[in-house]
């Protein structure tokens, strides 16, 4: 086998990329590579890594591709389009590869249309239509249309990632089909490709003409010969996605496709998956954005009883009813456990439901929906069930409850262990009066093959998401086979679709024929022969697919391993197994990963693709900046899982772990711990990174840079001597950019300045240790590396805060006096140095226990040193005394609002001057990851006249030494232009508070002000 290559192919390369490529795949792919790269503008990846991270989709089918391509442009499509018809190399169109049935995999060539073909390309607001490309995420196109008031309303839960053109593959359909349909009932045309390079332009059938025309009438043909087949088979209800439309000239649907109930002919590419044409561009029809929304949410005693009562609530609202929408118990219980959602969930209910509806009503005004909420509460009633409706009418609570039922997917993913909630017959529509039996039903069904499903979703269409667990690495493919043919009994038993929203894909194209039956099937295959003789779209998708069931083409087959490995953290928690039918999980360790529990980690990520977000929270910023598959949470989960179970060919696999390819997926990520939070399984790449580090660096070696930056801690407080020498390198021409040469610190940055005076060589006064444990308002002021040496003002200022506000401070020292301070392990463990950062962690750990055993608060100032304390240290086999510890660590606003809150501040409040500037707030991503922004905000307030501003912003791009590096200064001012420093330029009079040293520094130097810890803010307003 050759040696792996990183294959990049670029135009400067692609000479040679034949040669490049065609050594560590084929040769066609190597020809394809070279073609591609000569004579295209776009990205051309054909490393197996590249390939890897472009074989899954958010189902659980895995299928290499030959390679990947990424248009900068429509022309570029239609080039790879002729090259590929040229070559015989089929094509798979992808868009945000969120599909949760295999529509995105399979092999030849992948062509990404999400990062590059994502213009708007017209808007005509009179006539409430957009044009746009097939790239375009739905959210970026709304939030671009709420100008107009207007907004495309196919409102998918993967909103903020999914493609315009893969909604439009898919037929996708959102929480509001009821009020507006699907994808087919809102596209008024398309331009596309078929395989021979002719674009066609579809719209409406009477004005047609040329092929757009014969295509019509040969589909009209074959509807008209095949009518009493279809009026026989064809499921009537609106949600049904599966097949190609050939009903266009006589709907079966329940709504019509067309509100004037013409023809249009773009409506054959909705739901065609990418097997017809490849589309250049979608006209939409869009709708008036709603003015008012109130949501009523019901809350049931048993789960039949809410199913039941779905036929019954669709009835009310005279139109105004835009959702009625599913949340069992399971989703409940996981909402509850997870810190992004648990309060929200809490607000929506009364005691302990088995399942709620969340009941939506649109319309002009409020008090014009007021009586439809009125109305649900009395037909509760009506039903028995009085005084079970929590009605939201404010927007806030109602959009954060939409959020938790938009994750609920993602929510019941987070299950630990092999088991996983598997979609095959997810999403089955079945009409409403049958709903309660048909649920009923199959988790009969479930019970009998040793599993549960958890229910979500469309109640008012009739379409419940449900997923049973099953384990794919064993016995989860005949299970799957068995389980699906029940399902499919009961669908035609009801009279349903059995493909109800996601699509076909792999799980389901074999079911199409069982659907349709095999006349209407073969209709099919010739729509498919007509537009794509030669079979390049996406071969063996809708026409003659693979079994469902088969195991070559899934991402966990039962051939699934992972190489050994000795862990530096503890990843046990991960390394469990679970029960199907209770979701229970065995002890942590008991999972028999191979990897100590640190793969089972990264197949959590089950590539649902809700990392591709550029909205609230942290995740992921490298993304937001690349728009890169590989700097993207998902990918690198993807990277490490076929390193860490040796897919990356050419390679053994435990070479694969530490190799380039996963360094270079790992290299943007920046540790925000954003994904920790954000992603809904809890992916934590800021973790994993410091696990792979550890691996890589044991391998290729520390650089002086790794040791400079991880070792400031040990001689910080010697080198402040030398103060003035260190700092000419900022001051002396020619000596950053040796830096940059001898370092690979940027020369464009400067550096902290060292001052010789510094809070740990000359330490206030403060309470002893004996003191404190003595004191009636005892805090320890935990004092790190950062603001004990460069900027020792933000340590004395809260101090100083701290005792004004009446606590006995105690400023925590180590335990035996080596002329060091304590330290968290931070800079240790950011540069992968595991063991030296748990010694640091060891000694911190001893001298704080006996304050934390003695529940005194540990307050700290750098959010990312503190933090360490909840979360690093309780993975470095540190023991109770680590736990002890987290819970008590906390940031200094953590601990201001707490007591705050407590009553115990009247004090400091009594001294605190009015503020007579705006606030605005950076949080640290770190805050951000660990919920600890609004106690920020809450201290702030405690200024009088304070109205706080929150600056809406991911990762301020610096991250430690990130952006400091070289290699990734540009990156880093990308992520800060995002959205940080511009909000800072808007603002030029007022005060920015940043509790992070990097991020102060960030804005510092881009925005040339400087911003403030929330300490030294409050030590300023304190009057004398
Ligand atoms: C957590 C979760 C929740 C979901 N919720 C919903 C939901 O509420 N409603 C819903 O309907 N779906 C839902 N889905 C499924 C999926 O998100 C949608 O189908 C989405 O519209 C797919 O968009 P995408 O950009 O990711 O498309 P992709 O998955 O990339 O592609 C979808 C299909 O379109 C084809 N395609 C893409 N671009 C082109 C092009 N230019 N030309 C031709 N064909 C193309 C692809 O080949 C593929 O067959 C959910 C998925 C997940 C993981
Ligand atoms: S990393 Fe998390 S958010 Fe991203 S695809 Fe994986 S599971 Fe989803
Ligand atoms: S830690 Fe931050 S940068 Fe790294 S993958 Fe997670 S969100 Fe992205």
């Amino acid at each position: 086998m050759n040696a792996p290559l990183p294959v990049k192919v670029t135009r400067e390369t692609a000479a040679h990329a034949y040669e490049t490529v065609a050594q560590i795949s084929n040769e066609i792919a190597g020809r394809l590579a070279a073609r591609l790269a000569s004579e295209t503008e776009g990205e051309v990846l054909f490393s197996t890594a590249d390939r890897g991270r472009y074989a899954t989709d958010a189902s659980i089918y895995q299928v290499m591709p030959a390679g990947v391509f990424v248009p900068s442009g429509a022309p570029d499509v239609k080039t790879a389009l002729d090259i590929c018809r040229d070559m015989g190399v089929p094509i798979v169109p992808r868009g945000g590869g969120t599909s949760q049935c295999g529509q995105t995999v399979g092999a030849g060539l992948v062509i990404d249309h999400a990062k590059h073909m994502r213009n708007i390309i017209d808007v005509d607001a009179a006539h409430r239509t957009a044009e746009v490309e097939p790239g375009i995420v739905l959210d970026h196109l709304n939030a671009a249309l709420r100008k107009h008031g207007l907004w495309y309303p196919v409102d998918v839960s993967t909103a903020a990632q999914a493609t315009l053109g893969g909604m439009a593959g898919n037929n996708s359909c959102g929480s509001r089909s009821i009020a507006y349909g699907n994808m087919v009932h809102n596209v008024l045309g398309a331009q596309a490709w078929t395989s021979d390079g002719n674009l066609l332009q579809l719209g409406a059938f009477a004005g047609s003409s040329g092929k757009a025309r014969e295509l019509g009438n040969y589909v009209r043909t074959l509807a008209e010969e095949l009518q009493p087949e279809i009026h026989r088979l064809w499921p009537t209800v609106m949600r049904r996605v599966g097949g190609y439309n050939l009903d266009i000239f006589d709907p079966r649907s329940e709504r019509p496709y067309t509100a004037d109930g013409s023809v249009n002919l773009a409506h054959l590419l909705i739901g065609s998956e990418g097997t017809l044409a490849l589309t250049k561009s979608l006209t939409l029809q869009l709708a008036e954005l709603p003015k008012a929304k109130v949501l009523g949410v019901v809350n049931f005693p048993t789960f039949y009883r809410a199913m039941d009562a779905a036929q019954h609530i669709v009835k009310i609202g005279d139109g105004t009813l835009t959702a009625v929408e599913l949340v069992d118990r399971t989703m409940i219980e996981l909402s509850l456990q997870n810190p992004a959602f648990a309060t929200t969930i809490r607000s929506a209910l009364i005691g302990q439901p088995a399942a709620i509806l969340l009941v939506e009503f649109s319309g002009a005004s409020k008090a014009e929906l007021l009586p439809h909420l009125k109305r649900l509460g009395e037909l509760m009633g009506d039903l028995l069930l009085p005084d079970s409706v929590v009605e939201m009418t404010d927007d806030a609570p109602q959009k954060n409850l939409w959020e938790v039922r938009k994750a609920g997917l993602n929510i019941m993913m987070s299950l630990k262990g092999d088991g996983k909630p598997v979609s095959f017959i997810e999403d089955c529509a079945v009409p409403l009066e049958h709903l309660a039996e048909y649920t009923d039903a199959l988790t009969e069904v479930f019970k009998k093959y040793g599993s549960r499903g958890t229910w979500y979703a469309h109640a008012s269409v009739g379409t419940l998401h449900v997923r049973p667990i099953l384990d794919m690495r064993r016995e989860g493919a005949p299970k799957m086979r068995a389980i699906a043919e029940e399902a499919s009994e009961l669908v035609r038993k009801f009279k349903g679709a059995y493909s109800g929203e996601h699509g076909d894909g792999l799980c389901r194209g074999e079911w199409i024929k069982w659907q349709f039956g095999p006349q209407i099937n073969e209709a099919f295959a010739k729509i498919k022969q007509f537009m794509d003789p030669a079979g390049l779209l996406s071969p063996g998708r809708m026409i003659n697919p693979p079994g469902m069931d088969d195991t070559r083409l899934m991402r966990f087959p039962p051939s699934y391993k992972v190489i050994p490995i000795k862990t530096a953290l503890d990843w046990r928690a991960w390394d469990v197994q679970n029960d199907p039918a209770t979701e229970q999980t065995s002890a942590p360790g008991s999972g028999g990963d191979p990897a100590q529990g640190f793969a089972k980690a990264v197949e959590m990520c089950n590539n649902n693709g809700h990392c591709r977000k550029f909205d609230a929270g942290t995740m992921c910023p490298s993304y937001r900046v690349t728009r890169d598959e590989k700097h993207l949470t998902r990918g690198r989960a993807n990277t490490l899982r076929l390193a860490l179970s040796g897919q990356l060919e050419g390679m053994n696999a435990r070479d694969a772990f530490t190799s380039d390819a996963v360094h270079e997926a790992m290299d943007l990520c920046v540790g925000c711990k954003g994904c920790k939070r954000d992603c809904p399984t809890g992916v934590d790449m800021a973790k994993m990174k410091v696990e792979f580090l550890h691996h890589y660096k044991a391998k290729h070696g520390y650089t002086l840079k790794d040791k400079l930056v991880a070792r400031l801690p040990d001689y910080a407080r010697w080198a402040s001597r030398f103060a003035p020498l260190l700092n000419l390198r900022d001051k002396i021409p020619g000596l950053a950019a040796l830096s940059e040469k001898l370092l690979g610190l940027s020369a464009k940055r400067s550096l902290p300045q060292w001052t010789t005076k510094t809070f740990f060589n000359q330490p206030p006064v403060t309470a002893t240790r004996d003191e404190v444990l003595a004191a009636a308002r005892p805090v320890v002021l935990f004092v790190d590396t950062f603001n004990g040496t460069f900027e020792s003002g933000n340590a004395l200022a809260a101090l100083k805060v701290l005792q004004a506000a009446g606590y006995t401070v105690h400023i925590a020292t180590k335990t035996i006096a080596d002329g060091k301070h304590l330290c968290c392990g931070r800079t240790y463990l950011a540069s992968g140095m595991v063991d030296e950062a748990r010694a640091k962690a060891k000694e911190l750990v001893k001298a704080l226990l006996p304050f934390a055993e003695r529940g005194i608060a540990i307050v700290g100032l750098e959010p990312s040193c503190l933090l360490t304390m909840r979360d690093e240290m309780l993975v470095m086999g540190l023991g109770e005394a680590a736990q002890t510890i987290s819970q008590h660590a906390l940031l200094f606003e953590e601990f201001l609002a707490r007591e705050a809150a407590d009553g115990k501040l009247d004090q400091l409040k009594a001294r605190l001057q009015p503020a007579d500037q705006a606030i605005l707030l950076h949080g640290h991503c770190h805050q951000k990851a660990f919920g600890a922004v609004s106690p920020i905000m809450d201290v702030l307030r405690l200024i009088p006249g304070a109205q706080p501003e929150l600056i809406e912003s991911s990762c301020c791009g610096m991250a430690g030494s990130f952006g400091y590096e070289a290699s990734h200064y540009e990156v880093s001012m990308q992520m800060a232009e995002l959205s940080l420093l511009p909000a800072v330029r808007r603002q030029p009079d007022a005060i920015v508070v940043a509790d992070g040293t990097s991020c102060r520094h960030q804005i510092r130097d881009g925005a040339q002000r400087e911003a403030v810890h929330v300490a030294v803010l409050m030590a300023r307003q304190l009057q004398a």
